[in-house]
C-alpha cells in the first residue's frame, strides 16, 4: 500500500502549532465532504484547549464542501463513533489527540456503522486533499449546522439498558480530566454503583497526569482504591476509548489479562467464535480462548478496527483497547469498565481472584532507539538473524515485526514502532529461565544490528 502522508496509525496528530491547525481542519472538512458525497457529519470533540477552534474550522470546511453537520460537542470517542451509527450519520468526526500531551489535538473520521476509518480510506481522503480537488458547494447547496445535544445520555443509555450489574460496587474512577468524565461516573451510578471520582472534570491542560494511563501514573488512584475500601478502580485516556483495572487490592490489572477475561466470555457466552488480538499479547490469552472452544487470531497494533471488518468476531482486543462487536466496531473504554463490572456480578468474586484464574506466564519488555531511516534494513537483518539462531520454531507471524512462538510455549516478538524512532521486544516464557534464553536472544539480536551498548 501506498505511504500515507497526513495520517498515522490513529488518524491524524500533532501540534496545533505546525500540525494540526485550523487550517488543516477545514481543508481537511471539505475533503471528507467530497468524499461522502455531501452526507450528515457527526462531529464532536475532547476537551483539549485547542477543540473548538479546530472543531469549528472542520465544521466549516464539512459546511462549504455542502455536508449537513451534527455538533455532538465534547464526548469521547467511543460516544461519537456510536452516535455515527446511531443518527443514521454518512460520517463521523472526533477532534482528539487521545492521551497526546495537550499541546497537540488530532482528526479521526469514523465510518456510518462507527468503525475508524480504514488505511485505504485515509489515502482517499488524503488523495483529495493534497489534490485540492475538494468540491465548494454552490450558494443554495451549502450545508445546515445543528446541535445535538443528547449524544452523552443516548450513550449511557446504552450501557445501562444492556449491562447486569449487581448493585452496591464501590468504584474509584480516575478519567484524567479527559471526555470520559461525562460518561463513565454517570453509567456506574445508574448501574448502582458508589462511585468516587478522580480527575473527572473536563480540564483540557490535564493538569493531574499525562492522559495516557500507565500504573505509574495512577498512584493517587491506588491509594484512593486503599483508603475508601473500594472493590474496583478504573482509568481512562484523554478520549475514553481506553480503559485500565485496578483489583480491590489496588493491583494493576494486567492489559492481557483483562483482554483474556473479555475474550473467555464472549466465546462462552457463544460457545465457539473468533477473537482477535495484536501480535504483542500473552500467550495466556490464547490458552484461555482455545480451552473454551474458541480461535484466536494475531493482527498488526492498530488494526483492530480493520480485523473486526475482515472477520467474523465475537470480540478483539489489544492492550487498554477492546472491541464489543455485539455493540459495534467501535473501541470503547467505559463499556470496557460497565463489562469488568458485569464480570465481577456473574462470577460474585473480586476482582483479584477472577484475574488470578487467568494463566500468567513471566513477560519483558524493552525498547531500543533506532532512527526511522534504519527500521527497514533492521528489520530485514533481525528477521534473517533471529530465524538462522533459533530452533524449536512452532509458528511465525511477521505482519507487524517478527514474532516467534517456540515449541516449549515461549514466544518474541521484534518490531519497530509506528510512532517512535524505537525497537520494541516483547517475550515471554514458560518459565524464568525460558524468559532469560528469550532475553539473551533477543539482546544478542539487537545488539548486532544497533548501535547500542550491552
Ligand atoms: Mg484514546
Amino acid at each position: 500500500m501506498r505511504e500515507k502522508r497526513l495520517f498515522g496509525t490513529c488518524g491524524i496528530r500533532g501540534s496545533i502549532d505546525s500540525k494540526v491547525t485550523p487550517e488543516l481542519a477545514y481543508r481537511l472538512g471539505m475533503s471528507l465532504s467530497t468524499y461522502i458525497g455531501d452526507g450528515e457529519v457527526v462531529l464532536g470533540r475532547d476537551a483539549r484547549t485547542s477543540g473548538e477552534t479546530i472543531q469549528n474550522a472542520m465544521a466549516s470546511g464539512l459546511l462549504a464542501g455542502g455536508s449537513d453537520v451534527l455538533d455532538v460537542g465534547i464526548v469521547p470517542t467511543p460516544t461519537l463513533a456510536f452516535s455515527t451509527d446511531d443518527l443514521g450519520a454518512d460520517a463521523g468526526v472526533m477532534i482528539t489527540a487521545s492521551h497526546n500531551p495537550p499541546t497537540d489535538n488530532g482528526i479521526k473520521f469514523h465510518n456510518p456503522n462507527g468503525l475508524e476509518y480504514l488505511p485505504e480510506q485515509e489515502l482517499d481522503i488524503e488523495d483529495i486533499y493534497f489534490e485540492e480537488s475538494y468540491k465548494r458547494a454552490e450558494w443554495n447547496e451549502i450545508g445546515s449546522l445543528e446541535s445535538y445535544p443528547g449524544a452523552i445520555k443516548d450513550y449511557i443509555g446504552l450501557i445501562r439498558d444492556s449491562v447486569e450489574v449487581d448493585p452496591g460496587f464501590k468504584v474509584v474512577v480516575d478519567c484524567a480530566s479527559g471526555a470520559s468524565s461525562l460518561t463513565t461516573p454517570y453509567i456506574l451510578r445508574e448501574l448502582g454503583c458508589e462511585v468516587v471520582t478522580l480527575n473527572s472534570s473536563l480540564d483540557g491542560r490535564f493538569p493531574a497526569h499525562s492522559p495516557e494511563p500507565q500504573p505509574w501514573n495512577l498512584e493517587d488512584l491506588q491509594n484512593l482504591l486503599e483508603v475508601t475500601d473500594a472493590d474496583v478502580g478504573f482509568a481512562h485516556d484523554g478520549d475514553g476509548d481506553r480503559a485500565v483495572a485496578f483489583d480491590e487490592k489496588g493491583n494493576f490489572i494486567k492489559h492481557d489479562t483483562l483482554i483474556a477475561l473479555f475474550a473467555k466470555r464472549a466465546v462462552e457466552r457463544e460457545g465457539k467464535g473468533t477473537v482477535a488480538t495484536s501480535v504483542n499479547t500473552s500467550s495466556s490469552i490464547d490458552e484461555v480462548v482455545e480451552s473454551r472452544g474458541g480461535e484466536l487470531i494475531r493482527v498488526s497494533l492498530g488494526d483492530l478496527p480493520k480485523a473486526s471488518e475482515d472477520h467474523d468476531l465475537v470480540y478483539a482486543g489489544e492492550p487498554g483497547k477492546s472491541i464489543f462487536l455485539d455493540y459495534g466496531r467501535w473501541i470503547d473504554g467505559s463499556l470496557a469498565v460497565a463489562k469488568v463490572l458485569e464480570l465481577m456480578s456473574s462470577e460474585s468474586k473480586p476482582l483479584s481472584e477472577i484475574a488470578s484464574e487467568v494463566p500468567s506466564h513471566p513477560i519483558y519488555r524493552e525498547n531500543f532507539p533506532c532512527p526511522d531511516e534504519k527500521k527497514e534494513s533492521f528489520m530485514q537483518n533481525a528477521r534473517d538473524f533471529i530465524l538462522d539462531e533459533a530452533d524449536e520454531i512452532r509458528e511465525i507471524i511477521d505482519i507487524d515485526g517478527i514474532r516467534i512462538d517456540f515449541e516449549g510455549g515461549g514466544w518474541l516478538l521484534i518490531r519497530t514502532s509506528g510512532t517512535e524512532p524505537k525497537v520494541r521486544t516483547v517475550m515471554e516464557g514458560k518459565t524464568e529461565k525460558e524468559l532469560a534464553e528469550l532475553k539473551e536472544l533477543a539482546h544478542r539480536t539487537v545488539e548486532k544490528f544497533l548501535d547500542v551498548g550491552p
